[in-house]
């Protein structure tokens, strides 16, 4: 959320920011808004004072009539009052509500446009293989050695569930393994973190709970929800929370399911694990002060680019266009890995994407430290980045690891985890 002083007094600034990022909203309406709320309340203030000035002048009544006569005028006072507030009340939530659709303001170097904006930063260390052979895709390799079942997964989830079998399960855990050992050295705190939040905590984080749009479960008769990923249950466990500056940064690895209803998603290239509605994801999450966010972002960017050079997986890294960069982002980079066996002849699918939300979502979820010396309190900067989702980086590693005899290399940072250096017999 944006910080309400702020759009009162830059209307124009906050109007132009939404249309670079391509939502709708009123910003002039919510400035209306907010100047009535005022005057009303202004109004409930002034009744209310007159209302207690009739009621302490009830006992000097000279007689009975002129008793009543207060009474009932103290009455109609508080009755107007009453009225009032519920008008302060309506334009209030209608102001609020427009407050709450507005994006986080922008990045002065991100390119501005819709997705097809998004500007090819650089590329990772490895080059796409010269294959001497036609390279399938992964659904074909995962059939070939036994690795995932999509069609029992469906038949016991539903369309877009599957189970992991044999080394794919291995893979799953190496990855994760492979992330959080990382991490770990990076100085961030491992967690495993609960697969469902309130609803609250969801919207903290700027993800709709309910309602046909949503891409989040929710649970029947009770206030909890899948979680969409872990940005959402490592934000949400400082909500309300105070920390002192010398905690800053604070950095978490939190590995969770996350579940993702994919509303809207039809039509998408989603062959097999690429678009599910499960999947396992180790997510890097920080806490900063607003002089560290931006640091924080690079760091955050390299690392996953340390991941997947480290795979010795191709990539390139994208700067992330205004139109395509969601509510809380300020600014956003995507790794898409190169997917030999997507589309015709290949072609780049995104692995990990990573934002700065600068006081966006702390503003909402009410998170703030606390500075020595200096008098209140100030938002922190809250950052994710996804350092491994597993089931886009298994279709990266089975797809570019093929082999002209139909077996999978692993790649060698994993061996140690998986125990083995192929899947499947070599010629
Ligand atoms: P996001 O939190 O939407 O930025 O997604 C983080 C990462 O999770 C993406 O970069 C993808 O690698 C992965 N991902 C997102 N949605 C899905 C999905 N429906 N199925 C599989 N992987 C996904």
């Amino acid at each position: 959320m944006l910080d309400q002083r702020f759009v009162l007094e830059n209307v124009e600034l906050v109007q132009q920011n939404c249309v670079d990022r391509g939502v709708k909203a009123d910003v002039a309406r919510f400035a209306e808004l907010e100047t009535q709320r005022r005057a009303l309340q202004q109004e409930v203030e002034d009744l209310n004072r007159q209302a207690n000035e009739v009621s302490k002048s009830i006992g000097k009544a000279k007689d009975d009539a002129e008793r009543e006569a207060r009474k009932d005028e103290g009455r109609q006072l508080r009755e107007a009052k009453d009225a009032k507030q519920a008008e302060v009340d309506r334009v209030g939530v209608e102001a609020d509500r427009i407050l709450r659709g507005l994006p986080n303001l922008t990045h002065g170097a991100t390119p501005r446009g819709d997705e097809a904006a998004s500007k090819e930063l650089r590329k990772g260390d490895t080059k796409p293989a010269k294959f001497n052979f036609k390279p399938v895709d992964h659904l074909a390799l995962a059939e070939q050695h036994d690795l995932v079942d999509f069609e029992g997964g469906s038949r016991v989830s539903g369309n877009g569930f599957y189970y992991l079998k044999n080394e794919a399960v291995l893979l799953e855990f190496a990855l994760q393994r492979y992330a959080v050992d990382l991490l770990m050295r990076e100085g961030f705190t491992p967690m495993m973190t609960p697969d469902m939040a309130r609803g609250e905590i969801i919207q903290g984080i700027g993800f709709i709970p309910r309602g046909p749009e949503t891409q989040i479960y929710s649970v029947e008769n009770h206030d909890l929800n899948l979680v969409a990923t872990a940005e959402i249950t490592l934000g949400g466990l400082y909500a309300g929370q105070v920390v002192d500056e010398a905690e800053l940064p604070i950095k978490l690895a939190g590995v969770s399911h996350c579940f993702r209803t994919e509303a809207g998603a039809a039509g998408r290239a989603s062959r097999g694990l690429y678009r599910v509605h499960q999947f396992t994801k180790v997510e890097m999450f920080a806490f900063t002060t607003p002089a560290q966010s931006e640091d924080m972002l690079n760091l955050f960017l390299e690392l996953e680019c340390e991941i997947f050079n480290g795979l010795k997986i191709p990539f390139r890294v994208l700067d992330i266009a205004s139109g395509d960069l969601g509510g809380p982002a300020f600014r956003k980079f995507d790794l898409e890995a190169w997917m030999p066996g997507r589309g015709a002849n290949g072609e780049y699918g995104e692995v990990t994407s990573t934002s700065n939300c600068t006081d966006y979502q702390a503003r909402r979820l009410d998170i703030r430290y606390r500075t020595p010396g200096e008098k209140g309190t100030n938002f922190v900067h809250t950052l994710n980045g996804t350092a491994v989702a597993c089931g886009r980086a298994m279709i990266a590693i089975l797809e570019n690891y093929q082999q002209a005899d139909g077996s999978i290399l692993i790649p060698e940072v994993l061996r140690p985890y998986v125990g083995k250096e192929r899947i499947g017999a070599a010629d």
